[in-house]
């Protein structure tokens, strides 16, 4: 593994680490092919702050720090400047103009939220047997797979429902399709490997493994030492083989049009 495009930085409040510090774990651990990725900016109506994202005052410095950086170690790494980004489906017109004007050159699929975050949004980590919250989570899933603007999503295992698995399997299938049928890949996260989240989730891996969807990996660094996970690897390679994935390696990238 010789790539990764999702890294944050300490911009998001929940990272630490200078991007300096990731490039330079980033180079030591072999990787070639890095993307920053930190949570998009974005004005939300009436004021309401994200806790989890760059805040829009430091944008700036978050695509001139990582400019300037990229100059830097340009003969030791390739490095793209992007967003991981949330598909809310009456924000998302203005999410993608904002991500696209800042200078985001790709953004992946991470969906924290259901129900738009803002103003009655519920985190898709929180435990649920709602039959109704995992169909909105594969709804906009989904669409968003289908806008054709991400290029990849990540911890699509993510929503933590505990409900019928049989419900589970048929509804999650749906996002294995749109991403086999789309060509956009499913990421096997390594944050909730390193961390014993409810991803990956072994239910969700068997499903791509029939539906043959493409799957790349992703280290989630929110600190340095996670600029190269690869004692994640050997856990992701294991659920690889045994659901016999269609693991493709590195992402496509989907540059956003100017
Ligand atoms: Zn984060
Ligand atoms: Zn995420």
């Amino acid at each position: 593994m010789n790539y990764n495009y999702h890294t944050h930085t300490k911009h998001c409040r929940h990272a630490k680490d200078t991007p300096e510090e990731y490039i330079l774990n980033a180079i030591d651990g072999g990787i070639k092919f890095m993307g920053f990725s930190d949570h998009a900016p974005f004005a939300f109506p009436d004021g309401y702050q994200s806790y989890f994202r760059i805040p829009l005052t430091e944008v700036k410095d978050y695509f001139a720090e990582i400019n300037s950086l990229r100059k830097k170690y340009k003969e030791q790494i390739d490095i793209k400047i992007g967003f991981e980004m949330e598909y809310y489906k009456s924000y998302f017109p203005k999410m993608i103009k904002n991500a696209t004007d800042f200078g985001a050159e790709y953004i992946i699929l991470g969906q924290h939220f259901l129900k738009e975050e803002y103003p009655d949004g519920v985190q898709s980590t929180v435990k649920t047997t709602d039959k109704s919250l995992l169909c909105e989570y594969v709804d906009t899933v989904v669409t968003a797979v289908k806008t054709g603007c991400f290029s990849y999503v990540a911890h699509p295992d993510m929503i933590n429902y505990v409900g019928d698995s049989s419900f589970y399997i048929k509804e999650m299938r749906k996002i294995c399709i749109a991403s086999r049928e789309e060509n956009v890949p499913l990421e096997v996260n390594f944050l909730g490997i390193r961390t014993g989240r409810n991803y990956p989730n072994e239910t969700f891996w068997k499903i791509v493994g029939e539906e043959q969807s493409p799957v790349t990996y992703g280290f989630d660094a929110h600190d340095k030492d996670a600029a190269c996970d690869m004692v994640s690897l050997v856990k992701a390679k294991e659920i690889t083989e045994k659901y016999a994935l269609n693991y493709i390696g590195k992402p496509k990238i989907r540059l956003l049009n100017k």
